[in-house]
């Protein structure tokens, strides 16, 4: 058994109000520059969608993550032959069409402008030409379904549902959505990693945050095609690729993330997993459909002392041990098997899991919670958000996976509404437990984990990272520096 610790991270979606904050902050810290204006390494979709870049799910367009060859695992864009045969033509790579050509307006007009008769406006002017220019998209240009028959209708999730099922998804009046906010995943069996021909992403040692080499990596751009969920971004101002860091310089500094620390919905978890890194290969080997569950199989409990003594032996540190047993990442995934792997079936094994959201599933034919508790399985069956396409999202299509979360959220519910409205009998109560497999105990701390915690619960970041380089004689300065954040250049323009 080869344990090792990875920084992880749960969204909780029934949370999030899709207020962009989060990507305001990440976007003021790290990528308000040039050759970055159109990346957005935490962006937040609408669900259904097409998402940002647009359709980066289909990877019959994009080719990202792994397949199965065989008794073998190989990436989609081929393997190192395949990604050095494309490193000058490789037509899976996104356009600046599926981002969207970056803008902004003339302010000064408006800030400057005579007094006249007519309103003073600031028009849009792209930032690649200076020129003026029609806004035709954006990071979350279908946001909260505005043009849904346009965006929606091509989400792959919603294609693969049947007619009747996108009938239903689509009459007015039962129109749904929710949003998905997106990082790097942090992958354990990493796309972009595997497919940098120069060998620039490598996957931090002591956390397993997936970082790029600025002064190793070369441009070819091959892990924007690895990663399935397009999330290595090229700069045209650097002529290098770049990423999500997980704010591993903050996460040094015992801070969170920013836009953890920033999220008001407070939606955000980030602790330490433990897992056995002999197994990422069986693991991605197997079905779609098992995926998510392998996932949660390779997690191992930090409180076991035989995990705990190979954690020891495999350089795991006596403080990053501790945290992993105060991860509340570790409860979600793991202790109360609430939240998913987005995709799974990518086959990269993302160590960033999603509660998948209960609201858009629930409000159905006028039913009251009271309803619920009575017809707790028939609720489920006639959700106003298809399971099958959640299923698509979260479980590589496995239906009963997400079922299994969706009573045990509904299991609270009821417990909850029994304590604070009175309504539903304690009969009814031990009857949602038994079907959703909960105790009372349980229940009650998923409600206080999803409501009532402090940020000191929600995000337990190791404090490990900076002393602990410096005793493995690293310098954490000069690894810095290396990654290209302590001396920016601004080379010539490429696009
Ligand atoms: S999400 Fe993409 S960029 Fe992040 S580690 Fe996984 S494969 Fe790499
Ligand atoms: S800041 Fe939090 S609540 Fe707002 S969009 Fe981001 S994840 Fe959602």
């Amino acid at each position: 058994m080869d344990v090792r610790a990875q920084v992880s991270t749960v969204f909780h979606l029934d949370k999030c109000i899709g207020c962009h904050t989060c990507s305001i902050a990440c976007k003021n810290l790290w990528t308000d520059r040039r050759g970055a204006e159109y990346m957005w390494w935490n962006n937040v979709e609408t669900k259904p969608g097409t998402g940002y870049p647009t359709l980066w799910e289909d990877q019959k367009k994009y080719r990202g993550g792994w397949e199965k060859k065989g008794e073998q695992l190989q990436l989609k864009i081929g393997g190192r032959g395949g990604t050095l045969g494309k490193i000058f033509h490789n037509p899976a790579l996104p356009t600046m069409d599926d981002y969207y050509e970056p803008f902004t307006y003339r302010y000064d007009e408006l800030t400057n402008a005579p007094a006249g008769d007519d309103q003073p406006t600031a028009r849009p002017v792209s930032m690649v030409s200076g020129k003026p220019m029609k806004i035709e998209a954006g990071p979350n240009w279908d946001d909260d379904l505005s043009g849904s028959n346009i965006y929606a209708a091509n989400d792959p999730g919603v294609v693969q549902l049947s007619e009747e099922e996108q009938k239903q998804l689509f009459a007015i009046e039962r129109m749904v959505f929710f949003h998905l906010p997106r990082i790097c995943n942090h992958c354990l069996n990493a796309g972009c990693v595997a497919s940098c021909p120069s060998g620039a992403i490598y996957k931090r040692g002591e956390d397993g945050v997936v970082l790029v080499n600025q002064d190793k990596c070369r441009g070819w751009r091959m892990c924007v095609s690895g990663c399935p969920y397009k999330k290595t971004y090229y700069s045209w101002g650097t002529g290098k690729s770049e990423k999500c860091i997980l704010c591993f310089p903050r996460q040094e500094a015992g801070e969170a993330p920013a836009c953890f620390h920033s999220c008001v919905g407070r939606i955000r978890y980030l602790g330490v997993l433990l897992y056995d890194a002999d197994r990422i290969e069986s693991v991605a080997m197997k079905d779609d459909a098992e995926l998510a569950a392998a996932q949660r199989e390779m997690i191992l409990d930090p409180f076991d002392p035989e995990i705990i003594e190979a954690a020891h032996k495999s350089g795991v540190a006596e403080e990053v041990i501790e945290a992993a047993q105060k991860s509340p990442v570790y409860k979600f995934v793991k202790q109360w098997g609430l939240a998913l792997p987005l995709h799974p079936e990518f086959r990269t094994l993302p160590m960033l899991f999603y509660v998948p959201p209960l609201l858009p599933v629930l409000s159905i034919h006028n039913q009251g919670t009271t309803k619920l508790a009575d017809d707790f399985f028939s609720t489920l069956e006639k959700a106003r958000l298809p399971i099958k396409y959640l299923a698509s999202l979260f479980a590589g299509g496995n239906e009963d996976e997400v079922k299994a979360v969706y009573r045990k959220l509904i299991a609270v519910r009821i417990q909850r509404r029994n304590v604070t409205v009175g309504d539903i009998s304690d009969e009814e109560v031990a009857k949602a437990c038994s079907t959703a497999q909960v105790s009372n105990e349980v229940n009650e701390a998923i409600y206080r984990m999803t409501s009532l915690t402090s940020i000191k619960e929600r995000i337990v970041v190791p404090p490990m990272l900076r002393d602990r380089a410096v005793e493995a004689g690293m310098d954490p300065e000069q690894h810095r520096q290396e990654m290209g954040f302590g001396s920016r250049q601004e080379p010539k323009r490429r696009w």
